[in-house]
């Protein structure tokens, strides 16, 4: 071939190509409301990419991501009101007024979408940890900084209304390597960590070698604010987030035998007699065999992706199944908004307990139970190799135009038939998961009840999880929406099958 040739048809290539770009832009103009198109390339305002639905699935359609999206963001308002209202230790709590107001939102949720035995069920919990107040702060003598970020692990002690001012040590990350040779006995430690390390169990080594407080460093992009679960430590602890963190290191750095002073106040209280409650709320089928779909309520901060978006998916789930009449729905179908776990520990999970204590008269017959749990949030990088700000790498967490791949657990080993329904679910409607399941559920609310269930639920726990930043910008729509879709298909096909084929001995397990 010439080489003129050869140019000739890159040229007649290139035009084709510009053509069909042209096209492509005036259409988009025309098209811009419709749904197909709408994503960045062509709106310039929403980057996720959808996954388009599969001939033969055009009736999960009316399963809306966008719809699920606000349903996430009315749950973020409820956090917020009551972080407005004064409240350091802020999200829906489980026993607050941001409790009461979740349960009543699902509430008016259910009756709109028109579930019948729409009912708030109360459970009493015992006394809750609420921290009313706490500040650090850190000074050198030339420098003092107050650590913003500082956020008590769950059930941490609290100070006197004096505080404590103690010495700061740095260990490092905190392994056994690290404290040695360190005195830290009546000390405040600082250790530093990362998501995807291993634990080095740096509170631990800390609390026996006698510190009178622990801060653990997470070492993510920015300076968010993560809420732990229990500390395993009998002294304050706290997470810090990085750029506090690194600041503490550094003000160490030649402090010889004039280390850095921490102040600690917190204000903890155990608040006896307060309530919590299971949300109710079912779609009557041709039958008295059951479904169950739930998902938790409560959350830390705004808790959008833990988990306003698994309440949201078991709305639309709600809703879909609403639109159909009832002698068509195979088998009843029981909505529960749970109180949740967050208040860990003896005395959480009530809701889950209740559920358990009663599982004979409540699943007996029962071909399936969704824990709608986290279900979708945004695919991100740390410090992606070769971005650049002015020459330096970029300090922090990219996103991507997709959702993050999640754990998933299908009935585990004694039920190929629903792993496969499941992963063909996933499959058709654009999922991501990890290609090997989980053995049991991926920490959740399917815990309490899978023993005895055949259960399904996908759940994903990355950067923002349990953070101050896991706003509703986090959880795509899109994501939403293809777990939700799939939801519905794994109820459909689960339909096709016999209880016999889901049950199983709870000992067979
Ligand atoms: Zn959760």
């Amino acid at each position: 071939m010439s080489s003129m040739t050869l140019l000739t048809k890159k040229l007649a290539k290139l035009l084709k190509f510009l053509f069909a770009v042209c096209l492509l832009s005036a259409s988009s103009l025309v098209m811009a409301q419709d749904d197909a198109l709408d994503n960045a390339y062509w709106s310039g305002s929403d980057p996720y990419l959808r996954w388009p639905l599969p001939p033969g699935a055009e009736q999960y359609g009316r399963i809306d991501g966008r719809q699920m999206y606000d349903w996430v963001v009315e749950q973020a308002e409820i956090s917020r009101r009551y972080r407005d209202q004064g409240n350091q230790f802020w999200g829906r709590i489980i026993g607050t007024s941001s409790d009461a107001e979740s349960a009543d939102w699902l509430v008016d949720r259910f009756n709109e979408i028109g579930l019948s035995n729409v009912y708030i069920q109360p459970l009493d919990l015992l006394p809750q940890w609420l921290p009313q107040s706490w500040e650090v702060t850190v000074s050198t003598g030339a420098q003092t900084r107050k650590l913003e970020s500082a956020q008590p692990f769950y059930a941490s002690v609290g100070t006197g209304s004096d505080g404590i001012e103690l010495d700061v040590v740095y260990v490092g990350l905190g392994s056994e390597a690290d404290f040695e040779g360190k005195d830290v006995r009546g000390k405040a430690v600082f250790a530093y960590t990362m998501l995807g390390l291993p634990s080095m169990n740096a509170r631990r080594h800390a609390g026996e070698r006698g510190a009178a407080a622990v801060f653990e460093v997470e070492m993510l992009p920015g300076n968010m604010k993560f809420q732990g679960y229990p500390s395993g430590v009998d002294v304050p602890a706290f997470t810090l987030g990085s750029e506090d963190g690194f600041a503490v290191r550094d003000m160490t750095v030649g402090a010889g035998l004039n280390p850095p002073k921490v102040t600690v106040k917190m204000d903890v209280e155990r608040v006896p007699n307060l309530q919590t409650a299971l949300v109710w709320g079912s779609l009557p089928g041709a039958t008295d065999e059951t479904i169950y779909i739930m998902a938790h309520r409560d959350g830390w901060f705004d808790a959008s992706g833990d988990n306003a978006s698994g309440v949201a998916s078991m709305l639309a789930l709600a809703q879909y199944y609403a639109a159909i009449p009832q002698a068509e729905r195979q088998r009843t179908l029981i909505f529960i908004g749970l109180d949740g776990h967050h208040n860990t520990g003896e005395g959480s999970t009530v809701g889950g307990r209740w559920l358990a204590d009663n599982r004979e008269e409540l699943f007996d017959k029962t071909a399936l139970v969704i824990n709608a749990e986290h279900p979708s949030t945004v695919q991100t990088q740390v410090r992606a190799r070769y971005l650049r700000e002015g020459g330096e790498p970029k300090d922090e967490i990219s996103w991507a135009n997709t959702y993050m791949p999640q754990q998933w657990y299908a009935g585990g080993n004694s039920r190929p038939n629903l792993e496969a329904i499941a992963v063909n679910a996933f499959r058709e409607f654009g999922v991501s998961i990890l290609l090997e399941p989980n053995d049991v559920p991926p920490a959740g609310d399917l815990g309490r009840v899978y023993r005895f269930t055949p259960g399904v639920a996908t759940s994903e726990f990355f950067h923002y999880f349990h953070t101050d930043m896991e706003t509703p910008e986090t959880v795509p729509w899109t994501g939403l929406e293809a777990s939700t879709r799939a939801y519905a298909r794994i109820i459909d096909r689960v339909n096709e099958l016999e209880l016999g084929d889901l049950q199983r001995p709870e000992e067979q397990l």
